[in-house]
């Protein structure tokens, strides 16, 4: 049964970090004001289930006052920018955790309203964790350049978004080359990071018009991977991002909800007519931009397991069954930020690396984590089961139909016992995901085999063979 009273909060969470802080906090309120349970997301940030209308301002004055980030984690507006997880020390990675986060703020809501209702008005004790990565006076500067075309609007508040702010949510992603950790395809504006041979940023291959919400029985709707849109030097990048949200802004539908996401404005005219129309509110009239780059073959990787980052120190990636944190693996990660104050890195596949571990200081982790049960042998796990993901559903989700994250490992099971039938061996696996409804939260759509919810009492329609990648 869906319990109406009770409210779910997400955090914005830039790149999917979460310091130790922000993590002792969220766990605080999920044991206190929530269902004791923490929930990790398909873009890289936590969701808490379970919290009342009456305890909302406790909630978010703690989260916020320990560096945690919730303004613009919903809303038609920019959502939280996800990345490739992996916190490698290489040049494209670290330039692709940068983006983000500008991207993060250059499309961040400038109202002071969350402020005035939820903090009485009063400054945060500290500011969200991610702005301390970048340079807010830069950022300030971004806003409100005002290049004449149309882009930043005459409104003292939201200068990109204007009083109405966007059709829709909107989705961006960043990544280096070859790692689509993220589902690159999936969002409404994805950058991949172009550095030259001595790892300086020259710019990025931008693809616009992803997306997987759609809605049964009305065939106007439709999950959409992205169109290649073209390369911006990096001095553009931004000029660019604020001209497709205003492109969105100014042509998106907002007459039919269902419609209006930027997937279907990029569907209604063509990549082509589109990028000619976000030129137009472009500084230079677009003529920075060039031809999309060809780019190596897509490859996923859940990054489970020990890898050394490039500094010298190490990241431990940890399995987290359909990103549901709970119980003693709760408590392991709760001891993990008390004793040792590592960041937290949540990944787009629901599961959470652990950064910045000593080579000295490995096996105390380890042991540590192993006196609560947690696996950290990624191999010991069934493979279909550890590619497999599934959407909260019921009883936690409002759109929900029927169940996902409750079901799921019994329906991965039933798959392998059929595979076993057939003689296909124990490691063979292939992308199963599964959702509660078909807005595709878990971007079933781009699994091998999607499991949709369609009615109730485990009514799916089931989506075969979509690639997961695609190659340039
Ligand atoms: Fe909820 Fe539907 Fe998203 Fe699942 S796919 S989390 S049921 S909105």
């Amino acid at each position: 049964e869906l319990k109406k009273y009770q409210f779910m909060l997400r955090m914005k969470m830039p790149a999917g970090e979460c310091p130790a802080k922000v993590f002792q906090a969220i766990d605080d309120v999920s044991e206190m004001f929530g269902n004791h349970t923490l929930r990790l997301t398909s873009r890289s940030s936590f969701q808490i289930h379970g919290i009342l209308k009456s305890n909302l301002k406790a909630v978010y004055q703690k989260i916020i006052h320990a560096g945690g980030g919730l303004y613009g984690a919903s809303g038609d507006c920019s959502r939280n920018v996800s990345t490739c997880a992996a916190p490698f020390t290489s040049a494209p990675y670290r330039h692709a955790r940068h983006t983000a986060k500008m991207l993060a703020e250059v499309l961040g809501l400038q109202s002071r309203a969350f402020a005035e209702i939820w903090l009485d008005g009063e400054k945060a004790a500290t500011i969200e964790t991610w702005k301390e990565d970048i340079d807010m006076d830069d950022v300030q500067r971004i806003i409100r350049h005002d290049n004449g075309r149309g882009a930043v609007l005459d409104d003292p508040v939201e200068p990109i978004y204007g009083h109405a702010y966007l059709p829709r949510k909107f989705k961006m992603g960043v990544t280096v080359p070859g790692d689509n950790s993220l589902d690159v395809y999936t969002h409404d504006v994805a950058l991949v990071v172009m550095c030259d041979s001595d790892g300086n940023l020259e710019g990025y291959d931008v693809l616009v018009g992803g997306g997987m919400g759609r809605a049964h029985g009305k065939e106007e709707t439709f999950a959409r991977a992205a169109d290649h849109f073209g390369y911006v030097p990096a001095h553009a990048v931004y000029d660019l991002v604020k001209a497709i949200a205003a492109t969105q802004r100014d042509h998106g539908n907002r007459e039919v909800r269902t419609n209006a996401r930027m997937k279907y404005l990029v569907h209604r005219m063509g990549v082509d007519a589109f990028r000619d129309l976000v030129k137009t509110y472009m500084e230079d009239g677009g003529a920075a931009l060039e031809p999309f780059r060809p780019l190596p073959p897509w490859r996923f990787s859940d990054w489970l397991g020990w890898h050394e980052d490039g500094s010298g120190t190490w990241f431990l990636g940890l399995y987290v069954q359909n990103g549901r944190l709970k119980g003693e693996y709760k408590r392991a990660l709760r001891q993990v930020a008390n004793q040792f104050g590592y960041t937290f890195v949540t990944t787009p596949q629901q599961n959470v690396l652990i950064a910045g571990v000593p080579t000295e200081k490995k096996r105390e982790l380890e042991s540590l984590l192993q006196s609560h049960g947690v696996e950290l042998d990624a191999e010991r796990l069934d493979p279909l089961m550890r590619n497999a993901m599934a959407c909260p559903a019921l009883p936690l989700c409002p759109p929900a139909t029927t169940e996902a994250e409750r079901v799921m490992p019994a329906y991965v099971q039933r798959v392998r016992q059929l595979m076993n039938k057939v003689g296909i061996s124990d490691r063979e696996s292939f992308v199963l995901r599964m959702t509660g409804c078909p807005n595709g939260c878990t971007r079933p759509y781009m699994a091998e085999l999607g499991f949709v919810g369609s009615g109730p009492n485990c009514t799916y329609q089931l989506w075969l063979g979509v690639v997961r990648t695609r190659l340039v």
